[in-house]
């Protein structure tokens, strides 16, 4: 069978990016899209007509066997993952989305699957390359020696190695992107799994609604990061996938700016001014962040090319009407609890 033959799964289809991939794969005329998540299909964040959308836990081997069946193409976006909120306090349930990557490769490998995307993470990175906010961009070669984010970041690099082992031994062609911090609309922007972009979108709503002023913000504002905006991560994946490169590729904006910064941008688009309040114990990751695009560009001949700025407005404006379409003009449940003793203001 040829590979546009067979159908083309896309595991995590419920989710942010796994939604965002199958409608970019109808956009392009593929005919036979499986999508699959575990959530109930009415959870979904894009579910789209014309693809055999299926509900099914990939952490059992049995579902993947099913879901790989007559499948020329995978791609693995499914796991248990969220903010730093939720990875830094989920550490095991991390763990735990090994299930899905490992079943996932065996079933690929025993369904005659040609090539298998892998979605991991900037978090695979050495925790000592990133602990100053002024970072030098991350190649790849500083995932090791290895010592990731614990939990979710381990599973991640294990992962990774899984997928390299299975190409080697198995013939089965994998090919990983290491995303950075994808933000865009029709992702999660409340409930405790939101990234900063959301969050920040979300809480800049909330003060407008609520008329209160003020923001908190998380650590000191000075951690700094990249963040890609969700176009770029679909035509990223889409060419790592077709791509030759089978070592792990960064997928990310080399755009570095500190939360502090993307507080701004998000004010200015808004068009309000806020209070900052610092929670410094709240969960912030490494203190640094960037991503090094030399390999993307050499293997891919391209690489991200959305502003933050442009990003954000589009970003902002999906996460004020979804507030308002799903609270009205009122003030939902925040997220954050009351200001505590430690929090400081600007
Ligand atoms: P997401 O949480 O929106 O989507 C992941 C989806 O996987 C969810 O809908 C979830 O229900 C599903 N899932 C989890 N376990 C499953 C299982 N056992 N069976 C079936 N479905 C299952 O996350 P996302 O932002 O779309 O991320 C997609 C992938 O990209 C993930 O692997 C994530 O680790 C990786 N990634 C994302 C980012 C980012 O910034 N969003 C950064 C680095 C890596």
């Amino acid at each position: 069978m040829r590979a546009q033959d067979g159908a083309i799964v896309v595991a995590g289809a419920g989710g942010f990016i796994g939604g965002h991939l199958v409608a970019e794969l109808v956009r392009r005329g593929e005919r036979r899209v499986r999508a699959l998540d575990r959530k109930p299909l009415d959870e979904w964040h894009q579910v789209h007509d014309g693809v055999e959308n299926v509900v099914a836990d990939l952490s059992r081997l049995d579902a993947c066997q099913r879901a790989c069946a007559g499948a020329s193409r995978v791609y693995q976006l499914a796991a248990d993952m969220g903010g730093m909120g939720f990875i830094e306090t989920h550490k095991a349930a991390c763990m735990l989305s090994v299930l899905t990557s490992t079943h996932m490769l065996v079933a690929a490998r025993d369904q005659g699957v040609e090539r298998f995307f892998y979605a991991s993470s900037a978090c695979v990175y050495a925790a000592d390359k990133q602990d100053d906010p002024r970072v030098s961009a991350l190649r790849e070669a500083d995932a090791y020696p290895a010592m990731p984010e614990d939990g979710y970041g381990w599973e991640k690099l294990f992962s990774e190695r899984m997928c390299r082992h299975f190409r080697e031994d198995f013939g089965l062609e994998t090919r990983v992107a290491r995303y950075h911090n994808v933000y865009g609309p029709l992702g999660t922007w409340e409930g405790g799994r939101e990234k900063a972009p959301a969050a920040i979108c979300r809480k800049v709503v909330e003060a407008i609604v609520s008329g209160d002023p003020s923001i908190q913000i998380w650590g000191n504002g000075e951690q700094t990061r990249s963040f890609l905006y969700i176009d770029d991560c679909i035509e990223g994946t889409l060419r790592i996938a077709d791509g030759d490169e089978p070592e792990p590729l960064n997928l990310g904006s080399s755009e570095l700016v500190s939360i502090n910064q993307l507080v701004g941008l998000v004010e200015q688009i808004a068009g309000v001014r806020l209070t900052r309040y610092y929670q410094p114990d709240a969960p912030i990751g490494v203190a640094g962040r960037n991503s090094d695009n030399t390999r993307l560009r050499a293997a891919t001949g391209w690489e991200p090319r959305v502003s933050l700025r442009e990003g954000l407005e589009k970003t902002w404006k999906w996460v004020h009407d979804a507030y308002l379409r799903r609270y009205g003009g009122r003030l939902g449940p925040r997220a954050e609890a009351p200001l505590g003793a430690h929090a400081r203001q600007r």
